[in-house]
């Protein structure tokens, strides 16, 4: 939702702290707040924020904030409280659930009956809240307008408080309830919970100080209202929980590949066209292609054979029938022997090898112990790629909503931009961020996620249709080198330097880079395309003078190998496809059509010739693939 002049909020406990924070915010954006509170000092804000719009210009037929007197416990003073809002506004927009209160003292050694101190607790901060959440539904649903209730939850909603357990369970309740309201974003309302650590306020004044400091210290309040924003602004957010925390920043909650763990049926909605491709046959013998001899050049080093498909399946593999298969610079350096450790001829020992190392397609059996079901769209990252079926420990197996070339697109290329930018890059907001070779396969991905982060992006890339490409992806400085200098424009336009490089060329680019690094700039070494295939094969190059470079502007060269991250492959899949889903991410696929496994050598050498755009992909059952579309 866009934050605008005319629309309107209601804040509850807005009288103080986070809520006071809240309403100011709101009011700054020309938003008309009610701020509902037990405390008459929310007639102070609603002061303030009319004392505030008194010097703009406009006049308004109606005041910019007014105030009601309101328990949240107390049904009569809600209905009241929303009525006059509606009374006043007109409608309903956007609504806070931010009362709330800690209990004065612990709940098993309160000698009361509860009505005064815990059971007030849980009235305030659940039940008010779920009262809340209902009538602004229940609003918002009759006016047939897109809304945001925010709850404002808290980080002892996710993990313990031993101080105060009743709070703890207070939070964590509104945590769960607010998740279980993302389906309404069907009717256009987005509820969502907000779970910051300490703040400076009058309740974060009862903790300890010493736990405060063991957790970073107090958050500021700009970095929660900054929070409330966002779950409000961002249109994608229903049923989501923000964890803020002065260690971390924000952060959703729980990440995704903990909330795979217990949604079983995660992809069923998107999947289920698919179910009916569990009529594959699993054939006796396909085709895939060998590494014969070891040879930088793919062609010479490979080719296609038939082979047995082995049977019966062990209990924890399973079969997959391969629909697109990701080309990728290394293929070459796979072919070579590249990857495998020890001298030529212990590799060369190794001979046949199955090449390919990544790919889409749909599960056609498995074994006894596999929890995947026939017909489930998978990918994988493992060698033996480029054929028409594998054979693979369905542990490695990541389910994907759709066998598609976008998807492949996402693994190898998607993944190595989104954790290298992360953890090599320690990517956040607000730096220069150069990618090299940023139209291809995983510089496509590198510019948008550093564009997302809030970043200016720098491209290279050699010819116009190319950079045309990625100036529709958002880069801010495309360099075209077989137009321009990069070195000069860099040090032209970049005299400050580059904070973040993401480079995957090497030889002269390297050291191009290199100079252009910024005084604390990050350097990821992608890789070297440009010396894969020289005349005696990769050949590892000299760098004088790097440690004395990286010395004097204590910049940091971090290399980065996908394969050291699997750990975080289905975490970083699923947001790549969250924001693919929603139109955040694009994802270029290469024009050229290769069709079959007869193909890849042509796609490899495509993609070595320096014309592929975007990510190099191989449908390796074109009749399949075809019969999908249709789905
Ligand atoms: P890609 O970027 O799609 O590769 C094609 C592009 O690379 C070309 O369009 C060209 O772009 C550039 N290029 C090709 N041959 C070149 C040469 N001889 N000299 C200079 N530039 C050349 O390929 P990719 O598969 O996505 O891989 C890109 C790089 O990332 C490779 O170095 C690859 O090894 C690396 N990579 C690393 C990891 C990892 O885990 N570290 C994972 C995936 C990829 P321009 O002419 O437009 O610059």
């Amino acid at each position: 939702m866009e934050l605008k002049a005319g629309l309107s909020a209601i804040v509850t406990g807005g009288a103080s702290g986070i809520g006071k924070a809240l309403c100011l915010a709101l009011a700054q954006k020309g938003i008309f707040v009610t701020v509902a509170d037990l405390s008459e000092k929310g007639k102070e804000v609603a002061f303030l924020i009319e004392k505030e719009n008194a010097k703009l210009p406009s006049k308004l037929q109606v005041p910019s904030a007014i105030f009601v007197k309101c328990d949240v416990t107390d049904a009569n003073d809600l209905a009241a409280a929303f009525n006059k809002h509606l009374e006043v506004y007109g409608g309903l927009d956007i609504c806070i659930n931010n009362a709330g209160i800690a209990t004065p003292l612990l709940f098993h050694k309160d000698k009361t009956d509860g009505s005064g101190t815990w059971k007030r607790t849980i009235n305030v901060n659940l039940t008010a809240v779920v009262d809340c959440t209902r009538i602004a539904i229940e609003i918002m649903r009759a006016r047939k307008k897109p809304g945001v209730i925010i709850n404002m939850g808290s980080a002892s909603g996710l993990y313990p408080m031993y101080a105060d357990p009743i709070y703890s369970g207070t939070k964590g309740g509104v945590v769960l309830f607010t998740r279980s309201l993302a389906p309404l974003k069907r009717e256009g309302i987005r509820v969502n919970v907000l779970c910051p650590e300490f703040v400076q306020s009058e309740l974060a004044m009862m903790i300890n100080p010493r736990i405060i400091d063991a957790v970073g210290g107090f958050l500021s309040m700009e970095e929660v209202v900054n929070g409330a924003l966002e779950l409000i602004k961002d249109e994608s957010k229903a049923g989501a929980c923000l964890w803020i925390t002065k260690r971390r920043g924000m952060e959703y909650w729980p990440s995704k590949s903990v909330e795979g763990k217990y949604k079983l049926n995660q992809y069923k909605s998107r999947r289920s066209q698919y179910t009916t491709t569990s009529d594959i046959i699993v054939p006796d013998t396909f085709k895939k292609i060998i590494v014969h001899t070891l040879d930088h050049n793919f062609r010479s080093a490979t080719r296609v054979v038939q082979t047995h498909l082995k049977l019966p399946i062990k209990p924890e593999n399973a079969v997959v029938k391969i629909i697109y298969a990701g080309v990728n610079a290394s293929d070459v350096n796979f072919s070579s022997g590249r990857y495998f450790e020890g001298k030529n001829n212990e590799t060369a020992a190794r001979l046949p090898l199955d090449a390919g190392f990544e790919a889409v397609g749909i599960i056609a059996a498995v074994g006894d112990s596999v929890h995947l079901k026939v017909g489930t769209p998978v990918a994988f990252m493992t060698f033996g790629s480029y054929a028409e079926f594998s054979v693979i420990p369905a542990k490695h197996l990541l389910p994907v909503p759709r066998p598609d070339a976008e998807v492949v697109a996402m693994l190898t290329s998607g993944l190595t931009a989104s954790i290298a930018l992360e953890k090599a890059g320690q990517m956040e907001n607000g730096k220069v961020v150069l990618v090299t070779a940023a139209a291809g396969g995983t510089g496509q991905f590198a510019v948008q996620l550093a564009k997302l982060a809030g970043n200016k992006v720098v491209a290279t890339c050699g010819g116009a249709d190319k950079a045309s490409l990625l100036r529709s992806l958002g880069a801010d400085r495309v360099i075209d080198y077989k137009k321009e200098n990069i070195k000069d424009v860099l040090m032209k336009e970049y005299p400050k330097g580059i904070d973040i490089i993401y480079e995957s060329v090497g030889g002269d680019m390297f050291n191009i880079c290199l100079n252009a690094l910024a005084v604390y700039g990050r350097f990821i070494v992608i890789g070297m395309i440009s010396q894969y295939q020289g005349n005696n094969g990769w050949q590892p190059l000299k760098y004088p003078g790097l440690c004395e470079k990286l010395l004097a502007k204590s910049q940091t060269v971090a290399g980065f190998f996908l394969i050291h991250y699997a750990h975080l492959w289905q975490e970083h899949l699923d947001k790549l496809f969250d924001l693919y889903s929603t139109g955040k991410l694009k994802v270029a696929v290469d024009p050229k059509r290769f069709n079959g496994l007869d193909s890849v050598a042509d796609a490899v050498e495509h993609l070595h010739s320096g014309k592929s755009l975007g990510k190099v992909v191989v449908c390796v059952d074109p009749q399949f693939s075809k019969t999908m579309a249709k789905l």
